[in-house]
């Protein structure tokens, strides 16, 4: 099938023709009498094109397209207009108002499926360029071996959440995490096996921390999450819960649990007094060094210790 159109007209036995001309041509065609009647099947169905008259009784050709226009949906919607005799302003109008080409009754068969045909596959083309786009954008802000947000997208994130907190006056916490003697892993099972621990813990932190948690890899096997409007209860309570998945994991290809740990460090604004969310990071390292040489595997706060 060349595409789905959808043609708007109040001309019956044009509609007819026209039907059959392009259904020969493999256009799978649906066909309206009326502006009204057309909107309605816009919003009920998917088209890749619409050829739309212009002299209508009712709702005139250049009244569907404004419609059509100022809804999102159907922005990219490719618009040929038909016009019954070339005026100049009716193109004109038409062209600004955002139709992609028109065409003049009679017209040439062949002419009007060429157009058809290259609206339909700019179409594609478009739509193919706007998921790679979408693609881009994901692997642009994600960490290639556990797929948490990497360290660029985190100090962006950062910085607009700890602008809000200091203007709202709300409270934001920062956790970092740190994967106790990651080092004697590598060592013992070698560093695939230890890509791979790092995947699966990157996965069980995420399926532990809240939907609006930002969880980020700082680096090598550390690990950053920004709690928005989260309190030092509330981080308190998170970063426990993390300590204690990760602690009863068993990972795959690890001999046994609690032979992968890990260390948090935590701090919670405006607890602490930050001027930048640089600070917070400050911070939270510096906790994260308590808690290492307060045995590992386990939380410290900023501070409030
Ligand atoms: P601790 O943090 O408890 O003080 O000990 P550690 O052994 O984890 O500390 P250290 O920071 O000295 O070592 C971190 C290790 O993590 C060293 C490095 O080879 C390993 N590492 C960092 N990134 C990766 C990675 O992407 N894959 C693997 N397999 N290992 C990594
Ligand atoms: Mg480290
Ligand atoms: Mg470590």
């Amino acid at each position: 099938m060349t595409g789905r159109v959808l043609i708007i007209d109040d001309d019956d036995e044009f509609l007819m023709m026209i039907r059959l001309l392009l259904s020969i041509n493999s256009f799978d065609v649906d066909t309206a009498n009326s502006g009204e009647e057309g909107l309605k099947k816009l919003d009920n169905s998917n088209y890749d094109l619409l050829l739309l008259d212009v002299m209508m009784p009712q709702m005139s050709g250049f009244e569907v397209l404004k419609k059509i226009r100022s809804d999102e949906k159907f922005i990219d919607l490719p618009v040929i207009m038909l016009t019954a005799k070339s005026e100049k302003e009716d193109v004109l109008e038409g062209i600004s108002l955002g139709a992609n080409d028109y065409i003049t009754k009679p017209f040439e068969t062949e002419i009007l499926i060429a157009k058809m045909k290259g609206l339909i596959k700019l179409k594609q083309l478009q739509e193919e360029l706007k998921q790679k786009n979408i693609i881009l954008e994901t692997l642009a802000i994600t960490d290639g071996l556990t797929g948490a947000y990497n360290h660029r997208y985190f100090y962006k994130r950062l910085t607009e959440e700890f602008e809000r907190a200091r203007r709202y006056g709300t409270s934001l916490s920062l956790i970092m995490i740190d994967i106790d003697f990651f080092k004697k892993i590598n060592d013992k099972y070698g560093h695939l096996i230890g890509d791979a621990v790092l995947a699966d813990l990157a996965k069980l932190l995420r399926q532990n921390i809240r939907k609006h948690d930002v969880f980020a890899r700082y680096g090598g096997e550390e690990f950053a999450i920004i709690l928005p409007h989260t309190n030092y209860e509330g981080a308190k309570h998170e970063a426990e819960r993390l300590r204690k998945a990760v602690e009863n994991n068993k990972f795959a290809h690890v001999e046994k649990e609690g032979e992968v740990t890990i260390s948090l460090g935590c701090v919670s604004y405006p607890d602490a007094s930050a001027e930048k969310p640089e600070d917070l990071v400050r911070f939270a390292d510096s906790a994260l060094y308590t808690a290492k040489n307060s045995g590992r595997n386990n939380v410290k706060f900023y501070k409030i210790q």
